[in-house]
C-alpha cells in the first residue's frame, strides 16, 4: 500500500530560488511526486492549515510569511512510512537546530523561514492533501524503477490481507459446488433408485 503526503515549498524558498534542490531531495530518496502544483495561499487556508498555531503570538506573522509570494504544493508517495520518512529528511522546526544533512539543516537558519512544510502523520497527511488538492490533481503511475527501489516483501507488505480475502472466497465458492454436486447427485442416485422402490 502506498502511503502519500503533502509537502509545501515555502515562499522562502521560491525566494531563493531552491525549489529544484528540495524537489530532488525527496525524489532521489525514492519518494514519488503523485501531485504538484503553484498556489498563492489565503489567510483563511492557512488560518485552516495552521489552526493548531492559534493561540500563539506569532500565528499572524506565520500566516503572512506563507503569502509573501505563491507557495508549490507536493504531494509525494512512497510504501507504508513515507509520512515518517519525509518528516525526517525535514529535520525539526528550527533550522538552526536541525541536523546537517536534512533538508532544514543544510537550507535554514530560521524558526520561522524553514523551507517546507510536511504532514506530520498519515492521518494529517490525508486532511492536508485534500485541503490543497483536487482528486484528479493527484496522478497514479508506475515508475520503471519501482522494482529496484523496494524488495518485494515490501512494496507487497499489504496485500497478505486482499491474499486472505480471495482464499476465503475461493475456500466458499468450492464448499458450495460441492453442496450443489453432492445435491445433484444425490436427488441423481434417489430418481435411479426410484423405480426399483415401486
Ligand atoms: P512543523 O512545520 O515543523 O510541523 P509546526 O506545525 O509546529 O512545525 O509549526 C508550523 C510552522 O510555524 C513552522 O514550520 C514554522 O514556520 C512556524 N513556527 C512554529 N513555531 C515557531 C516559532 N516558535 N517561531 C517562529 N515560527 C514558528
Amino acid at each position: 500500500m502506498m502511503e502519500k503526503t503533502l509537502v509545501i515549498l515555502k515562499p522562502c524558498t521560491l525566494q531563493r530560488g531552491l525549489v529544484g534542490e528540495i524537489i530532488n531531495r525527496f525524489e532521489r530518496k525514492g519518494l514519488r511526486l503523485a501531485g504538484m502544483k503553484m498556489v498563492q495561499l489565503t489567510d483563511e487556508v492557512l488560518s485552516e492549515h495552521y489552526a493548531h498555531l492559534s493561540s500563539k503570538p506569532f500565528f499572524q506573522r506565520v500566516k503572512d510569511a506563507m503569502m509573501v509570494c505563491p507557495v508549490i504544493v507536493c504531494c509525494f508517495e512512497g510504501v507504508p512510512d513515507a509520512v515518517q520518512v519525509v518528516r525526517t529528511l525535514t529535520g525539526p522546526t528550527n533550522g538552526r537546530l536541525a541536523a546537517p544533512g536534512t533538508i532544514r539543516g543544510d537550507y535554514s537558519m530560521s524558526f520561522q523561514e524553514n523551507i517546507v512544510h510536511a504532514s506530520d502523520s498519515p492521518e494529517t497527511a490525508e486532511v492536508e492533501l485534500k485541503r490543497f488538492f483536487k482528486p484528479d490533481e493527484i496522478f497514479e503511475y508506475k515508475q520503471a524503477v519501482f522494482g529496484s527501489l523496494y524488495a518485494n516483501d515490501e512494496i507487497l507488505k499489504e496485500k497478505p490481507k486482499k491474499r486472505m480475502i480471495l482464499k476465503c472466497v475461493k475456500v466458499v465458492a468450492a464448499a458450495a459446488f460441492a453442496l450443489v454436486s453432492l445435491n445433484v447427485s444425490g436427488q441423481d442416485l434417489l430418481a435411479r433408485q426410484a423405480p426399483i422402490d415401486r
